[in-house]
């Protein structure tokens, strides 16, 4: 039986990939514990992880600063990763000491677990639910003037963490060595090697396992005549009230019967009247939904084009930060999506109209599914996590 430590930040879309890997390991007889967030407690719990809350050592955002730090402000988000390990410390190191992993593993943007990792010399895996980042694909990142101003005028303010992390015992050469991971890093990729852009540039250290996705029924759907749209921006930057307005102007009373996740924040009631051909929610079941949607109008979260890529459904693209773009302009590639270019009503109509009746994107979406159906998800991922202990205990 091996002992795994599982890290991630407090967000579904870095998070619910892996809770089929922990559920898989556990059945496997290996013992799982899982630094997280209360929201994520019943899930973890369920996979049968031990939970370990991290809450009260998050430095408290409000809505404005995460929508402004989330993928948009580098420094601030250094700022913050610094903050979160150094809080932590105390606490984790010493519960890694009476644990004594075999591994740790480490979503790619929750960079106290590989630090803690590093510190505590305890073999690591990154478990990466966006495309896998190298010097390469990161020229394929474009960032906003806005972004690339902050990362510039946050320099003084990454290089005084990275001082503080060093004074705590954190070995850091730089930024970059916290962000990225080299050819020798063994890591997880939630997404198959045809749709990961540059992907040749990735050592055989790089497992593409495909996505990880739950079970899930396909919604009852008795009206197999009209065609379903879905619209969802997500669970993180999803207040918008605009854009969910414009989606109701320009397919009200129209023959699609239009589901739209709105986001637990969003007041359903402050959209207006909402027509009969509408189902307006908080969240859905998107593994549902995705089952018997004609197309999907994203922000292109990496998730969600994963998801929609598995069960074949082309994608009208609406990204939102630099990471988003990539993912967009790799569905745009692969001619699986039209990315949006104005927010108003007739356009919207009008590009979701072309991706409806074009047959190329569906066909093409459908090429990608067989990829993506070949892989081997949440299992493989378990496989290369005891692969690297296996690996590990041979060495010594
Ligand atoms: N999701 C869901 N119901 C909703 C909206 C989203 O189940 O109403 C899930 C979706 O299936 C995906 C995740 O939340 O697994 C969103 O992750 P993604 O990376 O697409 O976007 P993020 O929320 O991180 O921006």
């Amino acid at each position: 039986m091996s002992k795994i430590v599982f890290f991630s930040i407090p967000a579904q879309g870095h998070t619910n990939p892996t809770i089929p890997v922990v559920a898989d390991l556990v059945n496997r007889g290996h013992q799982v514990w899982y630094y997280s967030f209360l929201k994520f407690q019943e899930k973890i719990e369920g996979a049968g992880a031990t939970f370990i809350a991290c809450d009260e050592f998050l430095p408290l955002l409000s809505q404005k600063e995460l929508d402004r730090t989330v993928g948009k402000d580098f420094a601030a988000l250094i700022e913050m990763v610094a903050d979160t390990t150094i809080a932590l410390d105390e606490k984790v190191c010493k519960g890694l000491r009476t644990i004594q992993p075999d591994c740790i593993v480490s979503d790619s943007l929750c960079f106290w677990g590989k630090l803690f990792a590093k510190k505590l010399e305890i073999p690591y895996i990154c478990s990466t639910t966006s495309f896998a980042f190298n010097e390469y694909t990161a020229k394929l990142m474009k960032h906003s003037f806005m972004e690339l101003w902050r990362m510039v005028l946050g320099m003084p303010r990454i290089n005084k963490k990275i001082q503080l992390l060093k004074n705590h015992g954190y070995e850091v050469r730089n930024f970059v060595s916290i962000v990225q991971n080299d050819n020798k890093t063994d890591t997880i990729v939630y997404t198959s090697k045809e749709f990961q852009p540059m992907a040749d540039t990735f050592s055989k250290r790089y497992a593409f396992v495909g996505p990880s996705i739950r079970h899930s029924p396909p919604v009852q759907n008795d009206k197999k005549d009209r065609k379903v749209v879905y619209i969802s921006l997500g669970t993180v930057l999803n207040q918008n009230r605009d854009f969910y307005q414009n989606y109701i102007k320009a397919f009200a009373n129209t023959d699609y019967d239009v589901v739209m996740s709105v986001g637990e924040k969003t007041k359903i009631s402050s959209l207006g009247s909402i027509p009969g051909n509408f189902t307006v929610k908080n969240s859905v079941d998107q593994i549902s939904i995705l089952q018997i949607a004609d197309v999907f109008i994203t922000h292109c979260g990496m998730n969600s084009a994963n998801e929609s890529l598995y069960f074949g459904v082309p994608m009208v693209l609406f990204p939102q930060h630099s990471e988003q773009r990539m993912v967009a302009d790799r569905v745009v590639e692969l001619g699986i999506g039209l990315k949006l270019k104005w927010n108003k009503p007739k356009y919207l109509a009008t590009a979701v109209a072309e991706v409806l009746e074009n047959r190329t994107y569906y066909e093409n979406a459908q090429r990608l599914s067989e990829t993506f159906r070949k892989t081997g998800g949440a299992v493989e991922a378990a496989d290369v996590i005891l692969t690297k202990i296996r690996e590990k205990s041979y060495q010594e």
